[in-house]
C-alpha cells in the first residue's frame, strides 16, 4: 500500500538531550564538524542513512536508544557544551558589532534577495553556482555578524536528482520535499496561526504563501511556500520547482519571491522584534519586484509620488548582476507584465496606486515589446556591481546603453569578486594542519609544515576522494542496470597516488563540458601513460530541457564506459554539495575551461584552492584577476578567434601541452617521494589564495563599499520628512524638462605656447546655455587625451570646470561661462572636450542618471 501523504514527527527528547533539538535546527551544524561528530556519535547508521542529516537523525533514533544516551554522561555534558557553544556564537558581538562603534552608518539590517540558496544538500534549495554562493554569502555574514535577513522561495521539489540510462542519457527525478522534515520553522502569529503573505493576481484572485524560517546561524531565511489550501490549485504549484515551467509561472514565482518577500520581511520583522531593513540587496534580476513593492509602500506610508519613492528605493538598492550574456538575462514580454501589473482594478491591483505605465518604463529594453529584468534592477538601484573584475567590465559593456553618451569605463556598475565559505568547504584536516585563514597568512611560509606533511595532507585528502569515487561509481553502475558480481572492477577504479584532476558544474555550453574530448586519443594517452598518467572525475547536470546539455553528458559518459580507460575516467552522477566536498578536498588540479569571458566569476575552483588544489584553467572570471603564476596555471584563450571550432581547438591543444608538459611533471617528480615543486604551489595556494577566495572578505567588501553607503544614503533621503526625496525628484523633472535644450555654445582654450610639452598649463573656457538650469544644477567637465584617427578620446584626464558667471549681454536666456585650468597629461596627438552633466549631491555619481551633453 502507498501512502496518500507524508509528514514528519519530530522526536519527543529526554531532557539532557532537548538542546539536540536547537543543534538539528540552526544550519550552523553544516560548517561545525563537532556538531556533525555529536548527531554522527548518536546512530552511525542513520546518520549514513540520513545523507548526514541531524533531523532525520533525530527523527530515526529509537525512545530506547535515546533513554541510553540520555543515561550517558559524556553524551549529555557533550550536548551542553555544543549547544553553550551555539548560544554564544549567536549572541556574541562580532566583527560588525566592533565595527559599528566605530561606524554608525552602518545598517540595522540588510535584506537579501535571492531566488536559490544552497546552504546545505539537506535543504536542496538551489540548482548551482548562484544558489551556493547565496547559501555561503549568508554563512559569512553570520560569521561576521552582518544583520541580514535573506528571502527566498521554498520549492516543493527541490535540486533534482540525476542517473544515468544505460546509455549515458540523464534521467531527471525530482524528490518532494516535506517542510516539516527539514529545519524550518514556521513564522506565526501571536496566536499560533501561521502568518500569511498575499499578493494580488489578475482576476480579483489571491496568491497566498505561509513563510518558513531557516537559521543560519545568526542570519534569518525567510522562504516562502504557495503550497496551501488558501490557494486555488495552480496557484498553490507557484513554488513547486526552481526554474521549471513557462514565463508565466516564472513571472507568478518571481512576483512573489519580490513582492511578497517584502511582505514577509514586514511580518517577520515586526513579529520578532529584527531591526528593519534600510538596505535591500537584489541577488540576479529575478526578485526586482521587491523595489515596485517599496515604491507602493512609500506612495502609501508616506504619501510620496512615484518620483519621490523612487529615489528612496534607488538610494537604499544594491543590485548584483551575475550574467555576462545578454541571452541568459530574465526577460518576460512586455503585455505579461502589464497583465499582472495593471493598475485599473484599482484596490485589487497588484500594487495599488502604482501606475503600471511606470513600472514598464523600468524594463525597457531595445526590444519595445519584452520587459527586461536587469534593466529594472539597475533601474531600482543607486549601485550596482558584478561578480568579478572581469565580469565588470563585461557588464559595464552589456549595459552601456543604459548610459549613453559616456564611455564604457565610466558606467557606473562596479564588481566585487564572489568568495566561498571556508568552514564549509575546506577540509578539516587542512584548517588542523595550518590553522584558520588570515589575518597572518605568513604562517605557512617559514614557520609552516614541512613539505612531506603537506604532501602527506594532499595525499590522504586525494585517497578519500578515490573511496567516495568507487563507492558512487558502484552505485551508478548498480543503479544503471548492473548487478553485483559484474561490478568487481569498480574497486580498483582510480588510483591514489595519480595526479586527479576535476571537473564538475552544470552543463551549459559555454562551459565546454566536452572540451577534453577535443582529441580523444591524445586524452587517452594521457589517462593510460604507464609512468605519469592522469585520472580524471567529471560531474555535472545539464538543466532538464537542455537535450543539448544531455548529449554532451553522453559523449563523456561513453567515453568513459571503455574498459579500457575505465579505471581513469569517471563521470559521477547526480552532482550536489555533498558530493561536490569530496571533489573539492581530493582533486589535485581544478579543470575549467570556459568561452571566455562567459564564465561571471566562477567559484569551484576557489574550494578546491581552499584545500591546496591548484587550478587549470581559462583567464576568465575571478581565476582572471587571481592567477599569479605560482598558484596554478592559465590555459591560454583564443579569444578573438571567430570560428568555434578552430577556437576549440587552439585551446584544447594548448590545455593537453600544459597537462603533459607542466603539470603532469611537477607532480612526479619526487626527491624522497615528495614533489617539491608540486608542494611549493601548493604551500603558495594557500599561502596567498586562501585568504582572498574567503566569502568573509566578499561580505566584508558588500558591508564597506555597497551597505554602507547605501544605508547612508537611505537615511539621507529620509530626513525632514523625506524632503531631499522631493528634492531629487524635483531635480530629475527639472532635468528631464532642460536637458534636450542645454547645449555647449561654444569652446575655446588659451594660453599654450607653440610647441607645448607635457604638463604644460592651458585654459578651457566653454560656454553653456543651461536651458533655465541653475549653475549648480550641473557639473561641467573638461575633458582631454589622446587621439587617433577617429578623433576618439583614449587615456583620458577629466577636470571640473569653475561656473564664472553669466555670459554678458548678447546672449539669450540662461547662458553661463565656464572655466578650468588644464595640465596637458600625455605627451602625443592630443585633443580636448567638454561636457555637461547632472550635478546633485544626492547622487551617488554624476553619471548614474546617464545624462551627458557633449560639445559638438
Ligand atoms: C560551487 C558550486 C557550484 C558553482 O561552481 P562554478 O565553478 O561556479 O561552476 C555549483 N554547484 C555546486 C554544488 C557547488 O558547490
Amino acid at each position: 500500500m502507498r501512502a496518500l501523504r507524508r509528514f514528519t514527527v519530530r522526536a519527543q527528547l529526554p531532557a539532557p538531550l532537548q538542546p539536540l533539538q536547537t543543534l538539528a535546527m540552526n544550519l550552523r551544524w553544516t560548517w561545525h564538524p563537532p556538531t556533525q561528530d555529536l548527531f554522527a556519535s548518536l546512530d552511525h547508521q542513520a546518520w549514513e542513512r540520513s545523507g548526514h542529516d541531524p533531523v532525520r537523525v533525530l527523527g530515526e533514533i529509537s525512545s530506547a536508544r535515546f533513554a541510553e544516551l540520555a543515561a550517558d554522561a559524556e553524551t549529555v555534558v557533550t550536548v551542553r557544551e555544543l549547544a553553550d557553544d551555539l548560544a554564544a556564537y549567536l549572541g556574541e558581538p562580532r566583527w560588525y558589532q566592533v565595527e559599528n562603534e566605530d561606524d554608525p552608518n552602518l545598517p540595522e539590517a540588510v535584506a537579501y534577495f535571492s531566488m536559490e540558496f544552497g546552504v546545505s544538500e539537506v535543504l536542496p534549495n538551489y540548482s548551482g553556482g548562484l544558489g551556493v554562493l547565496a547559501g555561503d554569502h549568508l554563512k559569512a555574514a553570520s560569521d561576521l555578524g552582518v544583520p541580514l535577513v535573506a528571502v527566498g522561495l521554498l520549492y516543493r521539489s527541490g535540486y533534482f536528482r540525476q542517473s544515468l540510462a544505460l546509455d549515458g542519457w540523464q534521467v531527471e527525478t525530482y524528490p518532494v520535499l516535506d517542510p516539516q522534515g527539514l529545519p524550518l520553522h514556521l513564522l506565526t502569529d501571536e496566536s499560533g496561526a501561521p502568518t500569511l503573505v498575499s499578493v494580488n493576481m489578475p482576476g480579483g484572485r489571491v496568491l497566498n504563501a505561509r513563510v518558513w524560517r531557516a537559521a543560519v546561524g545568526r542570519v534569518p531565511l525567510l522562504l516562502l511556500d504557495s503550497d496551501i489550501e488558501e490557494n486555488d490549485a495552480d496557484l498553490r504549484g507557484v513554488t513547486d520547482r526552481l526554474y521549471g515551467g513557462d514565463q508565466d509561472h516564472r513571472i507568478r514565482q518571481e512576483i512573489l519571491v519580490g513582492v511578497g518577500g517584502v511582505r514577509a520581511v514586514r511580518a517577520f520583522c515586526a513579529a520578532s522584534g529584527h531591526p528593519v531593513p534600510r538596505v535591500f540587496h537584489t541577488n540576479e534580476g529575478h526578485a526586482g519586484y521587491l523595489g515596485l513593492e517599496r515604491i507602493r509602500e512609500l506612495q502609501d506610508a508616506e504619501g510620496l509620488d512615484f518620483d519621490e519613492a523612487l529615489a528612496v528605493v534607488r538610494a537604499g538598492t544594491v543590485f548584483t548582476t551575475h550574467t555576462p550574456v545578454p541571452a541568459g538575462i530574465d526577460r518576460f514580454p512586455l503585455d505579461m507584465v502589464r497583465h499582472y501589473f495593471d493598475d485599473s482594478a484599482k484596490a485589487h491591483a497588484l500594487l495599488p496606486g502604482v501606475a503600471t505605465d511606470r513600472v514598464l518604463a523600468l524594463g525597457a529594453e531595445e526590444n519595445p515589446s519584452m520587459f527586461n529584468m536587469a534593466h529594472m534592477g539597475l533601474r531600482l538601484a543607486q549601485r550596482a556591481n558584478g561578480v568579478s573584475k572581469l565580469h565588470g567590465a563585461v557588464s559595464r559593456g552589456m549595459f552601456g546603453d543604459l548610459w549613453s553618451g559616456f564611455d564604457t569605463t565610466e558606467v557606473p556598475i562596479g564588481s566585487v569578486t564572489n568568495g566561498v565559505h571556508g568552514q564549509t568547504w575546506e577540509a578539516e584536516e587542512v584548517t588542523a594542519l595550518i590553522g584558520p585563514p588570515a589575518p597572518h597568512p605568513a604562517a605557512l611560509e617559514g614557520d609552516g609544515p614541512s613539505d612531506a606533511l603537506l604532501w602527506d595532507l594532499r595525499t590522504s585528502l586525494r585517497t578519500r576522494l578515490v573511496g567516495e569515487v568507487r563507492r558512487r561509481v558502484r552505485e551508478a553502475w548498480l543503479q544503471r542496470g548492473a548487478s553485483v558480481p559484474e561490478l568487481s572492477w569498480t574497486d580498483h577504479v582510480f588510483d591514489p597516488d595519480v595526479l586527479t584532476v576535476g571537473f564538475a558544474r552544470r552543463v551549459p555550453t559555454y562551459k565546454r563540458l566536452t572540451l577534453m574530448l577535443r582529441d580523444p586519443d591524445r586524452l587517452r594517452d594521457m589517462l593510460l601513460d604507464p609512468y605519469r598518467p592522469v585520472q580524471l572525475v567529471v560531474a555535472g547536470k545539464a538543466h532538464p530541457a537542455d537535450d543539448g546539455g544531455k548529449a554532451l553528458i553522453q559523449q563523456i559518459v561513453r567515453f568513459a564506459d571503455d574498459p579500457a580507460v575505465r579505471h581513469r575516467i569517471v563521470f559521477l552522477p547526480d552532482y550536489d554539495m555533498s558530493m561536490a566536498r569530496y571533489l573539492y578536498w581530493g582533486c589535485d588540479v581544478w579543470l575549467n575551461n570556459p568561452l571566455r569571458p562567459l564564465e561571471a566569476c566562477g567559484t569551484s575552483g576557489m574550494k578546491s584552492a581552499l584545500n591546496g588544489g591548484l587550478n587549470l584553467s581559462i583567464r576568465d572570471g575571478w581565476w582572471d584577476e587571481f592567477y599569479d603564476g605560482a598558484n596554478g596555471w592559465a590555459i591560454p584563450t583564443a579569444d578573438g578567434v571567430d570560428d568555434p571550432h578552430r577556437r576549440d581547438d587552439l585551446e584544447a591543444n594548448a590545455l593537453y601541452e600544459l597537462l603533459a608538459t607542466q603539470v603532469a611533471p611537477a607532480f612526479y617528480d619526487r626527491t624522497e617521494g615528495v614533489p617539491h615543486r608540486w608542494v611549493e604551489l601548493v604551500r603558495h595556494t594557500l599561502t596567498t589564495l586562501r585568504p582572498q577566495v574567503q566569502a568573509t572578505r566578499m561580505v566584508r567588501e558588500y558591508v564597506e563599499d555597497w551597505y554602507s553607503p547605501a544605508a547612508r544614503a537611505a537615511r539621507r533621503i529620509a530626513t525632514d520628512d523625506f524632503a531631499p526625496a522631493r528634492e531629487v525628484a524635483a531635480f530629475r523633472t527639472r532635468l528631464n524638462a532642460a536637458w534636450p535644450s542645454v547645449k555647449v555654445v561654444g569652446v575655446d582654450a588659451s594660453g599654450l605656447p607653440d610647441t607645448p610639452v607635457v604638463g604644460a598649463p592651458m585654459t578651457v573656457r566653454a560656454v553653456v546655455a543651461l536651458a533655465g538650469l541653475d549653475p549648480t544644477d550641473v557639473a561641467v567637465e573638461a575633458v582631454v587625451g589622446r587621439v587617433g584617427e577617429t578623433d576618439e578620446l583614449t587615456e583620458t584626464v577629466t577636470v571640473p570646470m569653475k561656473h564664472v558667471g553669466p555670459v554678458d549681454g548678447a546672449e539669450p536666456d540662461g547662458a553661463e561661462r565656464f572655466e578650468a585650468g588644464v595640465q596637458l597629461p600625455h605627451a602625443g596627438l592630443t585633443g580636448y572636450t567638454v561636457r555637461v552633466l547632472p550635478h546633485n549631491p544626492l547622487l551617488a555619481s554624476p553619471v548614474e542618471l546617464g545624462k551627458v551633453v557633449l560639445a559638438g
